[in-house]
């Protein structure tokens, strides 16, 4: 029988689903050297963000040789040895699709925080205070957003902001891929000194340099703003924060930091960032998406490999 180990959690509905499939699931946050004994007796491993897939774990699993699929819920690979997972045989999916719509909005609902002070108002008011003329904020139609990686997400997240009337320009390193008269691709550094809002969409791999550093936040226009829901690594946060204090940027947005949880007190404190805690696709319908994802990529990988229990190590 299939044995599927999910260590960061499942959406119920399509959880419920899989077990009435007939597979062995089991359902287990694991420290490190849990994962390390418990991943030997199973052939799919399931991840979110949480699970630091290294190159220890997968040695540990090749002692029974039973992992063959790593599967992450979610979209950036980033916390999963993928090279050498495939090098040991195992494949590596994740679930691509499932959560544009989700991210775009948090972008937006970010977006929304940081031209009306809407984070501090929350704050501030349940203190007891009354800023009415210190939250004097922008409009956000006619300004000119940014979009640095224009992927899925931020397709999706152009699709909704010129919805709101503001101008589109975009980044990616594989050129103007966009072929759409609404958005407008610049260079890079065009892209910094000509956009109110900058928002970005890359992936990151550890050990990267950010792309985001002081050099880059120099070239932004004055005023700006700088919206993160992508990577933690992506943006250098000293830079971010000394760019706050001397009033270079406006405001920032942060979802996703260099270390999680972060213990970047400065950054999630600071009166001109709106934090969430890494909650791009925390809705119902992106864990409901991402949850049939990962049980089509379990059942395209049964039908597949066949395995057969009569041979089955364990
Ligand atoms: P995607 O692969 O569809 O798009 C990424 C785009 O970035 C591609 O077009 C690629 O060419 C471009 N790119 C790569 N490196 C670049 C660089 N250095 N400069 C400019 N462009 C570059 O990915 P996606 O699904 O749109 O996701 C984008 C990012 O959002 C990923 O980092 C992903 O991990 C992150 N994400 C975060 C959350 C969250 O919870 N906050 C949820 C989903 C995705």
């Amino acid at each position: 029988m299939l044995k599927i180990l999910i260590t960061d959690g499942m959406e119920k509905t399509s959880l419920e689903r899989l077990k009435k499939m007939n597979f062995h699931v089991v359902e287990q946050h694991c420290d490190i050297d849990t994962l390390k004994e418990e991943i030997k007796k199973f052939h799919v491993l399931v991840v979110r963000s949480a699970t630091k897939v290294t190159k220890d774990v997968i040695d540990e699993a090749m002692k029974t040789k039973n992992l063959k699929l790593i599967i992450r819920a979610g979209v950036g690979l980033d916390n999963i040895d993928i090279e050498y997972a495939k090098l040991r045989g195992i494949t590596v999916k994740n679930t691509p699709n499932a959560s544009n719509t989700s991210v775009a909005e948090l972008v937006i609902g970010h977006m929304f925080n940081i031209a009306r002070f809407l984070h501090n108002s929350n704050i501030t008011m349940r203190r007891g205070e009354w800023n009415k003329k210190k939250y004097q904020g922008i409009e956000i139609e006619g300004k000119t957003l940014g979009i640095i990686g224009f992927g899925r997400v931020g397709r999706e997240l152009a699709r909704k902001a010129s919805a709101l009337g503001m101008k589109i320009k975009f980044y990616d390193i594989v050129g103007p891929i966009a072929n759409d008269e609404r958005y407008r691709y610049c260079d890079l550094d065009q892209l910094l000194s000509t956009s109110d809002f900058v928002s970005l969409h890359v992936p990151h791999n550890q050990g990267d340099e950010a792309l985001i550093g002081r050099k880059e936040i120099s070239k932004m226009k004055d005023g700006a703003y700088l919206i993160n829901c992508a990577r933690g690594g992506v943006v250098d946060e000293e830079a971010l924060i000394e760019a706050l204090n001397s009033g270079k940027l406006a405001g920032a947005a942060v979802d996703v930091f260099v270390e999680e949880p972060t213990l970047n007190d400065v950054l999630c404190n600071h009166d001109k960032v709106s934090v969430t805690p890494h909650i791009g696709a925390s809705t119902r319908e992106a864990q409901r998406k991402i949850g049939d994802e990962v049980n089509k990529i379990i059942l395209d990988f049964w039908k597949e490999r066949e395995i057969d229990d009569r041979t089955e190590t364990i």
